[in-house]
């Protein structure tokens, strides 16, 4: 073996390495203890520099608390300047676990995917979650057939009907897991958030935005799905305008339609059938809330299968804002990335940015009341909708494209939260992503859930290996589902709010109550558990629990103080005559002054 001390890169080798320490150092001090930091010995990157010299050298830098191995690829070779150019860049390699190795002409090959292992996956849905899954199975050995009912996309690009998701550190790992980059022109980081009130005007704050990445969900799936095909062609297949119409659970088959809708597929002859068969050795379920695979399950199951959905009584239509005016002198920047939200009860317009500083916006009414949108079906009915609910937007003018976009649109229904009796079904099916844990979208967690879930998978597979996949997929199913459960009851606990993503009263006074006690004893009271739900130190169900202990601080808190209250003013004859006196003057002075 060639001594790696008197390889031409030693030198290259041995300043980077300093570099690479601090750039993990920021990256993950705060995820992990620094202690395991010191795993981070010079002779790992040596080592793997000597195994792939001309490429990149790798560094296995920690180990997450769920067992899951994290790695960060770092550039041996002066690429590595302008590849960090900014702490975000740096941030993404460091948590990088799936190691993509990057040439200088930017072609990408994976290094360390698994042999075939004579599996075949089937996957319903090549939406964020299926296309993301494609990709971890591929990588550890399965041959994937993905099966996708809308049309193939072959340009990344935005359409009217589309919304944007907000990522934040649980679903941009995941994705980092899966060796996907979103680049600067397909996302843009969130600066933080505009609440517009009538009254108070718009207010900035950069809170709870700390890691937030805005990306169309359209863009997102077709990146990951571009990813998947370029880096693993050879395994993954995508087939589009197939819609799974049944699935035979004893012969182990899935039956798809050649149609999307009235669409006929361009290329279906006279002759050709319009059902198409594949067999599969696992079935995955990544078709999204309202999931067929889920339903096959369920009149399979005879009834053992459970699954509960709840949804929230909102439907929404999404357009495309033109570029916000209004924004303070020196804050342009933040203005055109920030997340713009004007809430009135109810009705609310959700609008997250776009890389081009324009907004996609979302515009929610509920399904009964004076504003519906049964009841809107000209631009001019949009236009008062905007005048009464909204006169702060625009300034009262809608742009009239944008009111007829909103009046011709369908609208769509809001959120449901789902939950499944497993993840798993017969041994070898698997619902993954919305079709088995959908959130409200107040949580402003169902994409970043559902990414989270194929890592996990991705994780327990890897330790188990693929010779017993049932029992992989049941562990996978208790180690996961508690999880995604606890993401769906934060959900319907009112955490994040309704579709309309306002706050309950009580929830809100509970937070406010929580966050003076924690900074008045830090070390007592933790911060409030809203704002860990995107904390990736925290599990969900480690977020429930808190929600649960401050319930329990504010609740014994609200009992002490009552009866400090009655004691002090009902047993004590002095404070009771004080207060009867200031009582008995405060009435007279009102008296009089009538
Ligand atoms: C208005 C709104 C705002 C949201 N905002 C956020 C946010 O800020 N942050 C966040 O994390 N999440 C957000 N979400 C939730 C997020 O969009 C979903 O959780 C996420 O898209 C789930 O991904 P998925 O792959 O599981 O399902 P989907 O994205 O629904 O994908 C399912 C795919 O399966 C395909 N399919 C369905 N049926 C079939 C069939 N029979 N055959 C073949 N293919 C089929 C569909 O065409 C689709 O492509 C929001 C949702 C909404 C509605």
């Amino acid at each position: 073996m060639q001594n790696v001390n008197s390889s031409p890169l030693a030198s290259i080798v041995s300043r980077d390495f300093i570099r690479t320490r601090a750039i993990l150092a920021r990256a993950v001090t705060p995820r992990y203890p620094t202690r395991e930091l010191t795993q981070l010995t010079a002779s790992h990157v040596d080592m793997r520099a000597q195994l792939s010299p001309s490429r990149a050298m790798l560094v296995t830098c920690t180990t997450r608390p769920d067992a899951t191995s994290s790695r960060a690829c770092v550039h041996a070779s002066s690429s590595l300047s302008s590849r960090h150019a900014n702490a975000r860049q740096q941030q993404r390699w460091a948590h990088r676990s799936r190691i993509v190795c990057r040439d200088a002409d930017g072609a990408s090959a994976p290094t360390d995917a698994a042999p075939l292992n004579g599996k075949s996956v089937v996957i319903i849905g090549a939406g964020p979650a299926g296309a993301l899954t494609s990709i971890h199975l591929a990588s550890l050995g399965y041959e994937v057939d993905v099966y996708e009912r809308r049309g193939a996309s072959n340009k990344v690009e935005t359409s009217a009907r589309t919304y944007n998701v907000v990522l934040n550190g649980r679903g941009l790992d995941a994705l980092d897991a899966g060796g996907i980059v979103l680049d600067d022109e397909l996302c843009v980081h969130v600066s933080g958030g505009v609440r517009h009130g009538v009254k108070s005007g718009a207010v900035f704050s950069s809170q709870s935005f700390s890691r937030a990445v805005s990306v169309n969900r359209a863009v997102l799936a077709a990146t990951i799905a571009r990813e998947a095909s370029e880096k693993y062609g050879d395994r993954i297949r995508f087939h589009f305008n197939r819609s799974l119409v049944g699935v035979n659970f004893n012969t182990q088959t899935a039956v798809f339609e050649k149609f999307e809708g009235e669409d006929v597929c361009p290329f279906l002859s006279e002759d050709e059938s319009l059902f198409e068969e594949k067999t599969y050795d696992l079935l995955v379920g990544a078709d999204g809330v309202r999931s067929r695979v889920r339903a096959e399950i369920v009149q399979d199951s005879q009834g053992s299968f459970v699954v509960k959905q709840v949804t929230d009584g909102m439907k929404y239509k999404s357009v495309m804002l033109p570029k916000l005016a209004g924004a303070p002198r020196g804050m342009e920047n933040d203005w055109s990335r920030a997340f713009h939200t004007w809430r009135r009860g109810q009705t609310s317009v959700l609008a997250p940015p776009n890389p081009d500083g324009t907004h996609s916006a979302v515009v929610i009414l509920p399904e009964s009341g004076e504003w519906t949108w049964d009841k809107i079906e000209a631009p001019q009915q949009v236009d008062r909708l905007f005048a009464t609910k909204f006169p702060d937007a625009f300034s009262g003018n809608l742009p009239s494209k944008t009111s007829s976009m909103l009046a011709k649109q369908k609208a769509s229904p809001g959120g449901t939260t789902t939950t499944v009796s497993s993840m798993v079904y017969k041994d070898n099916v698997l619902l993954i992503g919305d079709a088995a844990h959908s959130c409200w979208p107040s949580l402003g967690q169902g994409a970043n859930v559902a990414l989270e879930t194929t890592h996990a998978l991705r994780v327990t597979l890897e330790e188990m290996g693929d010779e017993d996949l049932p029992k992989a997929l049941k562990t996978f199913d208790k180690l996961r589902k508690p999880q995604v459960d606890a993401a769906a009851r934060l959900s319907q606990g009112g955490f994040g709010g309704s579709m309309n993503r306002t706050i309950g009263g009580v929830l809100m006074a509970r937070m406010v109550f929580i966050s003076i006690l924690h900074t008045v004893l830090p070390t007592v009271f933790h911060r409030p558990a809203l704002f860990e739900i995107s904390n990736t130190a925290y599990s969900y169900d480690e977020v429930e629990k808190m929600m649960k202990r401050e319930s329990f601080s504010f609740c014994a808190s609200l009992i002490f103080g009552a009866v400090t209250f009655w004691y002090l003013v009902f047993q004590n004859p002095a404070m009771r005559r004080s207060l009867g006196a200031l009582v008995h003057r405060f009435v007279s002075a009102a008296i009089g002054a009538a």
